[in-house]
């Protein structure tokens, strides 16, 4: 008999409880013992959700009400010293100070860093540790959960994050080796283990995703270290989850280890099955990961029960289980909410509550019984249905796609040519100043927009409030004396949605909200189908706010790649299939844009980076689809048509080649937080064109003075040349106030205009 189990369950709740009881403790209108009630509310019901839908076994502990990497730091007293005496106080509001930062009570302590999850979009926080670093339980968050647990009669499996991952996704503060710690964490593992036996846990899974990383030979002798250690407690039996890709180079440590049971992601690398199948000792447990844990789309349960019905006849049923790929984390809960899609697309969809529903027709279809065998019919159907549906297949997609040739990809001449004929056409100054797209969303431009959605607000009365809020974003601009404006993006919502709205081939869910971090969610859109852009998208706003002034008004796009990665994707096709798609509907943009008179057209990626492959070697691949998507994008535009990109990260070494393959005439980057420190890859690598390092942190509410912001350009100055720079922000404005975007942006100028006094006075 099969197993249905899952490797942990989306937690914010199908309507973002648990958002709105943090913001209200936050806020200090609800206090500890609601907020611990919600949380409690929404364990009870996810686990009931997961009984229905078929799960035998439910995770438990994969709860967090922030994060369970901090969970973990604060479970093993990993506690950063300034941190400690609010902790001692009050564990809770410790808890969130760790991952909020506290400024209070002439107390100003910066929160923990926040960095992305492998390659998903929910975000952890980085623990932060040192030599010598000391470890002991604090509490009992696992043990707790799995007795809550018992005593709603759930069968359920505590989760933990492994110890070898653990050290992996933290950082010591003092440079130190990470995995010099494991010998002090281990007994602390140990004394959980033994915990979570002596309360009746009988299986604990331990998530090592760093198994799907590249790994060294030191991390391997620290993953033979811990586990042989674990292995010796009194503990419940191991199941070590891997997820995120194959085990590829480490299946063989993997196996080796003293371990109970193994979890692989037959998702991301079906291909692993045959060799995991082959390496792993007939006392161990294997568990199947067989639906997709990252994406929305209904599974092929036929090749899924292909796949349980190969590895059973290997090993048989009993020590088989079946799961998600990965945690449901990335999904959102339930796709039957969603009344407001067209009915087929509803009908493609699978999110966590379905996905369980999956596993269990699977199970039942291995065990022979007839109803699975109707549910799978009925699911075959659906499935091809969709293979089949016109609105996935927009034949004059493929037929444009083809007749697309190299080039479709370059600029019509090199980028030396093209600044002499920028430079001729605009005319700017040494150290041109502009901003990177978007001004303060107050509070009445969310107004306006909600009331416009709910029809409150009729179009006509919301063009007129879109046209004077860019209007007097305009005469801001050319009285502070911006040298290329913006028209402020007042008109958006959100820069994938925005897009994704007008394009054909995109789907919206109403409830479809995925973590990204603590209280934070985000509605991904849902590619469905071949992109098209039916009508111009931005054309009407840019030409609009150019008409308003004789400076050169910037065009604002989002970029094909991170249309992409901050979607939930096809599964029918490559990922590049589809960035190149929306990269066809965007150059259609671009050249509208070009034949409406605008001059210079930004084309952002904040996402280029992040969508990088865990594995080295698939980077290559990766960053030649996705460079090649810009270019397709970006290079249809005459010479005199000047392309810019923008970038809000700055880690930079390991791609720089990448960044300059894209060609933009002019990139903006977030630099001034790491005071520059990201130019280093400038020293190494000569960049050939044009750069604007951000000057102005516009995470933070603080203004900088003109000399600050010169102190940032001489920095720059000295690995780039002079006529090379331009001076902006960070990133866009729309979180900050208008009181510090004008002070800020008036010492930016100020800035600029020393520079340039500066350089006459060396000539
Ligand atoms: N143009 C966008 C803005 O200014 C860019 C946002 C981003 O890089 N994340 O808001
Ligand atoms: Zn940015």
């Amino acid at each position: 008999m099969t197993t249905v189990t899952n490797l942990g369950f989306p937690r914010i709740g199908p309507r973002r409880e648990l958002k709105h009881a943090l913001e209200a403790y936050w806020r200090g209108e609800h206090d500890a013992s609601q907020l611990q009630a919600t949380a409690r509310e929404l364990r009870r019901r996810h686990w009931q959700l997961q009984r229905d839908a078929g799960a035998d076994v439910v995770p438990c502990n994969d709860f967090s009400l922030y994060d369970h990497v901090l969970d973990t730091a604060f479970l093993f007293d990993a506690i950063p010293e300034r941190y400690r005496p609010l902790v001692e106080a009050d564990p809770l509001a410790g808890y969130f100070a760790l991952a909020r930062g506290v400024q209070r009570d002439g107390l100003d302590l910066h929160a923990l860093e926040m960095t992305k999850w492998f390659d998903t979009n929910y975000h952890y926080l980085v623990p932060e540790l040192h030599a010598g670093q000391s470890f002991r339980l604090r509490g009992d968050k696992p043990v707790a959960a799995f007795l809550e647990a018992q005593a709603q009669g759930f069968p359920a499996r505590p989760v933990l994050l492994g110890p070898v991952s653990f050290l992996l996704l933290s950082k010591t503060m003092d440079g130190s080796d990470r995995l010099a710690l494991l010998d002090r964490l281990l007994p602390t593992y140990a004394e959980l283990l033994g915990r979570l036996k002596a309360a009746g846990a009988e299986w604990v899974q331990v998530d090592e995703p760093c198994l799907a990383l590249d790994l060294d030979d030191d991390d391997h002798a620290a993953y033979r270290r811990a586990y042989q250690a674990l292995a010796a407690a009194d503990r419940p039996h191991l199941l070590l989850a891997t997820y995120f890709g194959a085990l590829a180079g480490n299946l063989a440590l993997a196996a080796g280890l003293p371990i109970d049971g193994l979890h692989i992601d037959l998702v991301r690398a079906p291909e692993q099955l045959d060799a995991v199948l082959d390496s792993l000792d007939d006392s161990r447990v294997l568990s199947l990961g067989l639906v997709d844990g990252r994406n929305v789309w209904r599974s092929d349960l036929d090749r899924a029960l292909k796949t349980l019905r190969r590895a059973h006849e290997r090993i048989g049923g009993r020590r088989l289980q079946i799961a998600p790929s990965c945690s449901l984390l990335h999904v959102p809960v339930d796709a039957a909410v969603e009344a407001a899609l067209p009915a087929d697309i509803r009908s493609w969809l699978a999110f966590a509550t379905q996905k369980i529903g999956e596993l269990r027709t699977l199970a039942d279809a291995a065990k022979g019984l007839v109803q699975a065998f109707d549910t799978l019919d009925a699911a075959r159907e659906l499935w091809q249905a969709r293979r089949r549906s016109p609105r996935v297949h927009r034949p004059e997609v493929a037929e444009r796609l083809a007749t697309l040739n190299a080039s479709s990809l370059a600029r019509q001449a090199a980028y030396p040519q093209r600044r002499q004929a920028q430079r001729q056409r605009f005319g700017l100054p040494a150290f041109p100043t502009t901003t990177i797209g978007s001004f303060p969303q107050t509070h009445e431009v969310r107004e306006a927009r909600a009331r416009y959605r709910s029809g409150k607000l009729p179009q006509a009365d919301y063009d007129a409030f879109l046209a004077a809020e860019t209007e007097r974003c305009v005469r801001f601009q050319e009285e502070i004396g911006l040298d290329v404006l913006v028209h402020g993006e007042f008109e958006r919502n959100d820069m994938v949605e925005y897009f994704g709205e007008q394009l054909d081939g995109f789907a919206f869910t109403r409830l479809g909200w995925v973590q990204s971090y603590g209280s934070r969610c985000v509605k991904p859109p849902i590619i469905v189908g071949d992109v098209r852009r039916p009508a111009p998208m931005t054309v009407r706003w840019s030409r609009h706010a150019q008409a308003l002034t004789p400076r050169p008004m910037k065009g604002m796009l989002t970029g094909p790649v991170t249309m992409l990665q901050w979607s939930f994707v096809r599964d029918d096709q490559p990922r590049s299939a589809t960035c190149r798609q929306i990269a066809l509907a965007l150059r259609d943009e671009v050249l509208d844009l070009e034949a409406a008179g605008i001059g210079i057209i930004q084309i952002d990626e904040p996402a280029l980076r992040e969508g990088l492959p865990l594995r080295r070697k698939d980077w290559e691949a990766y960053l030649g689809w996705a460079v090649e998507c810009f270019r397709l994008t970006a290079s249809g535009v005459r010479d005199e048509t000047q392309i810019h990109t923008h970038m809000c990260y700055s880690e930079f070494n390991d791609i720089i080649e990448a960044v300059a393959a894209m060609d933009a005439d002019v990139i903006s980057i977030e630099t001034s937080r790491s005071r520059m420190e990201l130019l280093d890859a400038f020293v190494r690598f000569r960049y050939p064109n044009e750069i604007g390092p951000g000057v102005y942190d516009i995470h933070s509410p603080r203004v900088p003075d003109a000399g600050e912001m010169v102190d940032l350009l001489q920095k720059a100055v000295a690995v780039l040349k002079p006529e090379q720079l331009w001076v902006n922000p960070d990133c866009g404005l729309k979180t900050r106030g208008w009181p510090e975007v004008r002070a800020a942006l008036t010492a930016m100028v100020e800035a600029a205009r020393r520079m340039r006094t500066g350089m006459a006075a060396k000539v």
